[in-house]
């Protein structure tokens, strides 16, 4: 088959008839979770009682109830036809990794029968030597267990039962995503409620909330096959643009292709029936490119709905004759992928933090957290541009459609004129509701509800959405757990030094309003100065203006890391119990390792496709002009008829050579990396080949302008974009 037939055959495909219960969804809705529901009608009530105190309290399990839970569960997954359980765990490496075991066991009278109790739920030990843990775990002892976590609702996916577990080695170290993110979560909690207490007396717990937007790309899986890079890498490593993409914005929004319809509804049935709320989905600005949102939910389900949900994705689409491209820059010159997370912070008597409360007293409470966040977000800037760097994402951040490399926060002009106004007035001045009272002079007004009138800007990475934030930096291929981790972490940890501050202020007998107003201010007049920005991020000025602001504007990924391990952020991580100094060095030793490989395995690709895909298809073109301008001299003895041969044959042999020499300056490139000691200078090594990527690039999509279209062996991004 040439490239064409693969076109033909992509062209042709028609949709696939989706597998959807016919029901409407609130019938069939989380039916493969093991939710209160379930509990409720499986578990005798001790049980029942214990597991939900466990649940509330964050506490583990005790061996009677983890044994009172499995039986119940067993029933209730075998009524559902499961014959094998797994751990379900998100190490170090991307996505979640699950050991299945089946259920039987010998009945000791020759025959076997289905077993599953409390020590199979609680702790499981895989031999994980395998998995990255930064030198935590030596090999020679690969001892790591994993833990169900009962936050987590444990699932079904096909025939197995799917337990959501944390990943911790034996010296308690976190190898995982999940254990972090859960101390994060407590952390945040912990630090919120003495402040929420301030303002009512009533809140016991504050819960962190994650709504992400998930964008990605299809294509159709026969062009997918024929790309060797899509295949290895994730993304195109070569690729002429195609003279229409997205520059008349006719994709975003339109029509959503039919084939990509019933694959969505067959993942959204999918997802439906393990209880993950899918609420939006529509086309995105690059052609091939969707996004879909569920509806918000407490940050660790969130997250663990989003892992499975890419799991999921990979799989149905395959069913649709698509693959799905989680990787942030699948395609040059196109858009990429993003996560958004949009995150919030909300009590357990209903109060959502980050939007203007019902009376005076809710409204210092709303700006308190919102001024609190922004401190968080200056403070740590580079910490949590460090915490979405990665290999792929550097590829998209930066460029002129995603967030830049620089950590602003964008407020809209109405919260800008409230912290303006606020710095103007006394400190006991009431934050009214606009129009509730009238208006009088020298009032603080927030409107009520902001709707719309938080204006979007896109080029921001941090951005106030009204009730939340924004965090649009994050990778689509990335676990949000590395971000969120960070932010409730820096957030909860600058909540710790307001409450200090406003408690010394009311032992000296300030009143609340203007104990509170007075740690603001300060804070206030510099988040104002340093972190707000809601101009244009993409501008070469504002890069220089956020340098003089003293924002980090590290583009290096590998250097990005060294955030992590700096004094003030190590302070920060063991202060709130997030991560300890041991992890964050392992972590990092594990983020170069993991950005070296990728770096490395992209420069092989590239090396190897340039020689043995591109050199010969355009050889063999330099071949046919050749033959065509000596069969010229043959007749004609001489070439005057062959000005577009020799041209053509000039500038393909300039490019062809320009691709020999580069590809090999790559080769010697990574061996020079490969040979550096510390995992550190390799990757900073790395971060310069993948610089260099361009420099091979360039010619190759110069021959692919060139070379005849029936010799070119690669689909072409006119070919891979566009779904019928
Ligand atoms: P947009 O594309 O306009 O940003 P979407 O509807 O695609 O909006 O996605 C918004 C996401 O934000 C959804 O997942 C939604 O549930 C979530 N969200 C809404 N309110 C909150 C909140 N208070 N906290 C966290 N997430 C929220
Ligand atoms: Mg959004």
């Amino acid at each position: 088959m040439d490239r064409f037939d693969l076109v033909r055959e992509a062209f042709a495909r028609k949709e696939v008839t989706p597998e959807v219960p016919s029901c409407k969804t609130s019938d069939y809705f989380g039916e493969l979770v093991f939710d209160r529901k379930k509990m409720a009608k499986y578990l005798q009530p001790d049980v029942l009682q214990a597991l939900l105190a466990c649940m509330e309290g964050g506490k583990g399990l005790d061996r009677k109830t983890a044994d009172g839970v499995a039986r119940g569960m067993k029933q209730w997954a075998m009524e559902h036809g499961v014959t094998h359980v797994t751990h379900w765990f998100q190490p170090l490496t991307e996505g979640t990794a699950e050991k299945h075991d089946s259920l039987i066991d010998y009945d000791g009278k020759g025959g076997v029968i289905e077993t599953f109790d409390g020590s199979m739920l609680a702790q499981q030990e895989p031999d994980a030597s395998s998995f990255p843990s930064g030198g935590i775990r030596a090999t020679f002892e690969a001892r790591g267990y994993t833990a169900w976590d009962p936050t987590s609702p444990v699932f079904i996916l096909d025939d197995t039962l799917c337990i959501p577990t944390v990943f911790i080695a034996y010296t308690g170290d976190a190898l995982d995503y999940k254990t972090p993110l859960k101390r994060s979560l407590k952390a945040v909690s912990d630090a919120a409620v003495p402040v929420c207490r301030l303002f009512d007396p009533k809140v016991g717990k504050v819960y962190a909330y994650l709504g992400w937007e998930q964008e990605y790309f299809l294509v159709d899986e026969t062009l997918y096959a024929a790309r060797t890079d899509l295949m290895i890498t994730g993304r195109t490593l070569f690729g002429h643009n195609s003279s229409k993409d997205q520059q008349l914005d006719d994709h975003y929004f339109a029509s959503i292709p039919p084939r990509v319809t019933a694959y969505m509804r067959e993942l959204e049935a999918t997802a439906y029936r393990l209880g993950i709320p899918l609420k939006t989905r529509h086309n995105e600005v690059a052609p091939g490119q969707f996004e879909m949102a569920p509806i918000y939910s407490e940050t660790n389900l969130a997250n663990d709905q989003n892992q499975l949900i890419m799991n999921l994705m990979s799989r149905i689409s395959r069913k649709h004759g698509f693959v799905v491209l989680l990787h942030e820059k699948p395609f040059d010159g196109v858009n990429g992928s993003g996560k958004h997370n949009n995150w919030s912070l909300g009590t357990d008597t209903g109060t959502m933090l980050l939007a203007p409360g019902r009376d005076a007293l809710g409204n210092l409470q709303f700006v308190t957290f919102f001024v609190n966040v922004l401190a968080a977000v200056q403070k740590h800037n580079g910490l949590l541009k460090a915490s979405i760097a990665s290999a792929t994402n550097a590829y998209r951040l930066g460029g002129n459609e995603a967030p830049p490399a620089i950590v602003s926060a964008f407020l809209g002009d109405t919260m800008t004129r409230v912290l303006q106004k606020l710095l103007e007035v006394p400190s006991d001045t009431p934050i009214e509701i606009a129009g509730k009272k009238g208006r009088k002079l020298g009032l603080v007004e927030l409107p009520e509800i902001f709707l719309d009138n938080t204006d979007r800007n896109r080029t921001s990475p941090f951005a106030f959405i009204g009730n939340r934030f924004e965090f649009r930096a994050v990778g689509s291929s990335a676990n949000c757990a590395g971000a969120m981790t960070t932010l409730n972490a820096a957030v909860a940890d600058q909540l710790l030094l307001f409450k200090a501050d406003v408690d010394r202020l009311l032992a000296a007998g300030k009143s609340l309003n203007v104990a509170v107003m007075d740690v603001l201010k300060p804070i206030i007049r510099s988040v104002l100065e340093v972190v707000c920005f809601d101009g244009n991020g993409y501008t070469d000025a504002w890069k220089e203006e956020a340098e003089r602001r003293g924002l980090n504007v590290e583009t290096s990924v590998p250097r990005m890391f060294c955030e992590f391990t700096k004094p003030e952020s190590v302070a920060m991580f063991t202060r709130t119990g997030v991560y300890t100094e041991r992890e964050l060095k392992a972590r990092n030793e594990v983020k170069w390792e993991i950005y070296i490989k990728k770096v490395q395995i992209e420069a092989r690709v590239m090396e190897r496709m340039a020689i043995n895909h591109i050199v010969p298809a355009a050889l063999e073109y330099k071949s046919k002009l050749l033959q065509e301008t000596a069969l010229a001299k043959e007749v004609y003895g001489n070439t005057d008829s062959c000005t577009t041969e020799l041209s053509l044959l000039e500038a393909i042999s300039g490019h062809v050579e320009e691709v020999r020499v580069r590809a090999a300056a790559l080769k010697r490139a990574c061996a020079a990396a490969d040979a550096l000691e510390g995992a550190f200078e390799r990757a900073v090594a790395y971060h310069d080949v993948a610089e260099s990527f361009k420099a091979l690039r360039t010619p190759i999509d110069r021959l692919e302008e060139l070379v005849d279209n029936k010799m070119w062996p690669l689909p072409k991004y006119r070919e891979l974009l566009f779904i019928n």
